[in-house]
Parts: C-alpha cells; sequence; structure tokens
C-alpha cells in the first residue's frame, strides 16, 4: 500500500510538472507559427521560403506535442471527429518511413477502406505510433513491423474494428507484461514508461479495449478493439483474444 501511495504521489508531483511545463512550451512555440510567415512575406527566395515551412512544421508538430502532454496530464480529451482509417493509416504510414530503420520492413494492411471510428485524429495517431515504435525498439537486429485493420463482430454482436500492431521483436517475459501499463514502468535506459499507458487511456476513451500477447524470443502483438462509427460490410467473426500474459 505504501509503494502505490508513494507511486501515486510520483505520478502527481509529476503531472503537476508536466502541466507547467506543456503551459510554458506553447507559449514559448507561438513565435514558431508566426514568423516564419512574416519571413515568406519579406522573401521570394525560394530557399528561405522552403526553410521558413521547416520552421512552421517543427512549430505545429511541437504545439500538437505540449497539447497532447497537457490534455494527457489534464486527464481532458481533445474533441472528438470522424476518423478515416484509412486516412489514419497513411499518416501513420507516412511518419515512420521517415525514421524507419532499413532492417525493419513495413507492412501495412488495410482490409476494409471505407471505415471510421470516432474520436481524435491526432491521440489514435499517437496511439499507433507508440505501439510502432516500441515494436521498431523491440528489434535491434531488425524484422517485420505489421499494422493490420480489420472490421471483427465481437462476443455481443457489436461492429468493431481490430488494429494490430505485431513485431518479430523480442518479446515479454510474464514479468514485464505484468506491468506493461503501469506508470513509468521502462526497461529502457532513456524510456519515460508513460508510452503504453497514454495508449491505454486513449483507447478507453474511445470505448475501446487493448489486448497483448507475446512471446519471449518470437515477437509482441498489441490489439486495439475500437467500436466502429462509419459503415460496415464485410463481417468476420472476433478472433479469440489471448489475455496478457499467454502465448500468440
Ligand atoms: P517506454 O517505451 O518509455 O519504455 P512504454 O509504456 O511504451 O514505455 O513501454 C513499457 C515497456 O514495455 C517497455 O520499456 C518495454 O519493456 C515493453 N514493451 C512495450 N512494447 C514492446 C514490444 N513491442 N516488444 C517488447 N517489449 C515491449
Amino acid at each position: 500500500v505504501e509503494m502505490e501511495l508513494m507511486r501515486a504521489q510520483r505520478l502527481e508531483s509529476m503531472s503537476l510538472l508536466a502541466a507547467g511545463l506543456s503551459h510554458d512550451l506553447r507559449n514559448i512555440l507561438q513565435p514558431l507559427l508566426i514568423v516564419p510567415d512574416m519571413l515568406k512575406l519579406h522573401s521570394d527566395d525560394p530557399k528561405i521560403r522552403q526553410l521558413a515551412d521547416v520552421i512552421t512544421e517543427c512549430g505545429v508538430r511541437g504545439n500538437e506535442m505540449a497539447e497532447s502532454m497537457l490534455s494527457f496530464v489534464r486527464g481532458s480529451r481533445r474533441a472528438s471527429e470522424h476518423i478515416e482509417v484509412s486516412r489514419l493509416f497513411s499518416a501513420v504510414e507516412l511518419l515512420l518511413r521517415g525514421s524507419l530503420p532499413s532492417t525493419v520492413q513495413l507492412q501495412f494492411r488495410l482490409v476494409q477502406q471505407d471505415l471510421a471510428l470516432e474520436g481524435n485524429f491526432t491521440e489514435l495517431q499517437q496511439v499507433l505510433l507508440n505501439l510502432a515504435l516500441n515494436a521498431i525498439q523491440a528489434m535491434p537486429d531488425g524484422g517485420s513491423l505489421e499494422l493490420l485493420a480489420e472490421p471483427v463482430t465481437d462476443v455481443d454482436g457489436n461492429d468493431q474494428l481490430c488494429m494490430r500492431v505485431t513485431d518479430q521483436g523480442t518479446g515479454m517475459p510474464a514479468d514485464v507484461l505484468e506491468r506493461l501499463f503501469s506508470p513509468f514502468f521502462t526497461t529502457k535506459s532513456n524510456g519515460t514508461g508513460l508510452g503504453l499507458l497514454s495508449c491505454k487511456r486513449i483507447v478507453e476513451g474511445m470505448q475501446g479495449s487493448i489486448h497483448v500477447s507475446s512471446e519471449v524470443g518470437v515477437g509482441s502483438r498489441f490489439d486495439l478493439l475500437l467500436p466502429i462509427s462509419g459503415r460496415v460490410t464485410a463481417r468476420n467473426e472476433v478472433a479469440s483474444h489471448a489475455p496478457v500474459g499467454e502465448g500468440q
């Protein structure tokens, strides 16, 4: 109990710190959103205009990051919108391809093109990126990273989208699987241990769930089950999802 209390207090002070930081960060980043446009007003030089766009891009991304950090610590959620799954996959693919080690093969499979979910695009994108980056880090010697999205029907007959991230990485032993979603649990020297917790919060905020299966030396699989808000035509029976701790 004492341990739990200490952890809760630590989480609380981290939250306060993060809230303050992200608030200040947003203010500091403001010029990055304005100055490049001013620069472009004063220059027709294509090189300068191109560089100005690079700065704007950084400002936008930094701002988004500060905002999601703020909403994470506040527990408040961003505006809900219609998320087109195909657009989400394209965005994630684009971002991943830019920083993919040459030893990792990326495979995207979208079983049905016209599905939509209800939630915040940036948050769900963050979830997929988190899972994909964890997968890449788990494959120091390379391997294949697969992102799959397919409609399934859950046990209650509801239409759900299963988004699956599969890697051929190190896999996780039972003691890691048990603590996967605990705040600050990390096995990495530079990890925060907040990635998966944040994924879980976002997915549960969308009335969805996360299911993990993993085998040491074989790889890991993260399944997100999310309610479909758009049209569904293909109906596959939901595969049985092994609870945390069982093999693939
Ligand atoms: P962080 O990445 O900062 O460590 P996470 O919450 O994202 O925080 O992950 C917690 C831990 O779970 C990681 O340190 C790692 O040990 C383990 N983990 C997560 N994803 C995978 C994966 N795909 N393969 C192997 N281990 C993983």
